[in-house]
């Protein structure tokens, strides 16, 4: 069997690979036209985020036996399409949860003490001590919109920081919640009490611009947003709208990654809005783990 490997991924994959006997190319950063000129070669395809695997992707890869998303979101994959096609798809929905939990939690910082701004400002040889008075977390309550396993990991470690936690979901995570002190409210309830707002949905179309202008307008004054999940959870109009009466933004993902749009480059370069390039499982110990669980999952599969 022969595996295509089209992102930068842990090379222990590469080796995993081998184990079981399949040859792997590593061709990361491979452009869909390429992809769409090779992937017939090949009975494994590896991939992050940023292609698109829809149906003239899947069609071409005429081999194809395993779709293997190295990280959690599926967003970017016709999984019906694909299993339609007698294809395996498979992922790593373990691996990253602790690194992008502690990354929300960075933001949260990040945004409340406006340390990137701060740094920056220092850098370029102001002082500027006494200008940009922050906020505590201590005491404030954290809303968590989807509590799976980065909202469950957020809301654990926010509970350590003294937050109190209300958490919306579709399914019944109450006793969960509770056992952390905190409590299941609905969506409407959990926007209009929380002083930060951190999402952890999947991409749908049920949860598609799930933070909209309405459901903005019920936000609290100087709150705190921040995403890590995918940024078509948020109507990014609506939200520079809203910027002027919340305490700032944090965002790990955009609705176009890179953000070239005129309202996304006016909503990042505000003071306001801090801004990372969808990092959240980007660590050596979240890579690790991505690459044993998929290699895992692959191997799954391959036996049978
Ligand atoms: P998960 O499946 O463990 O949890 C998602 C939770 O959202 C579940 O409890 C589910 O019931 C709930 N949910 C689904 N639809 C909902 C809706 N319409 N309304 C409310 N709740 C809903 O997923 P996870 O591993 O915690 O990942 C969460 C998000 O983080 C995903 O969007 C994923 O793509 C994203 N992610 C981002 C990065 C990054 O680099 N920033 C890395 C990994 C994952």
């Amino acid at each position: 069997m022969s595996a295509l490997i089209a992102d930068a991924v842990d090379p222990l994959i590469v080796e995993r690979l081998k184990k079981m006997g399949i040859r792997a190319d590593v061709k990361p950063g491979i452009s869909r036209e390429e992809l769409l000129k090779v992937v017939g070669d090949y009975n494994i395809l590896i991939f992050r985020g940023r292609l698109k695997i829809d149906k003239e992707v899947i069609d071409a890869g005429r081999n194809l036996k395993i779709l293997a998303r190295y990280g959690v979101g599926l967003d970017n994959v016709d999984v019906e399409y694909a299993v339609k096609r007698g294809i395996s798809v498979v992922n790593a929905p373990n691996a990253p949860a602790r690194s992008v939990a502690e990354l929300t939690i960075g933001l949260m910082f990040a945004v409340a003490r406006r340390i990137p701004l701060l740094s920056t400002k220092v850098k370029a040889g102001e002082w500027p001590k006494g200008k940009y008075v922050g906020i505590e977390l201590f005491g404030k309550t954290l809303g968590v919109v989807g509590f799976g396993r980065i909202g469950k990991a957020v809301a654990q470690a926010a509970r350590g920081l003294g937050m109190d936690i209300l958490a919306y979901d579709v399914i019944d995570v109450k006793d969960e919640v509770e056992k952390i002190g905190g409590r299941q409210v609905s969506l409407e309830e959990l926007l209009r009490r929380s002083d930060v707002i951190s999402l952890h949905v999947p991409l749908t179309p049920a949860t598609y611009r799930l933070l909209n202008d309405e459901r903005l307008a019920l936000v609290k004054d100087g709150a705190i947003i921040i995403n890590t999940s995918r940024g078509e959870v948020i109507d990014h109009e609506a939200l520079l709208k809203h910027l002027d009466r919340l305490w700032g933004v944090g965002l790990d993902v955009l609705p176009e990654e890179p953000p070239r749009s005129e309202t996304l480059r006016q909503l990042i370069s505000h003071e306001k809005v801090v801004v990372t390039p969808h990092v959240g499982s980007e660590t050596f110990e979240a890579m690790r783990r991505l690459a044993e669980e998929l290699a895992d999952n692959i191997e799954e599969v391959v036996k049978r």
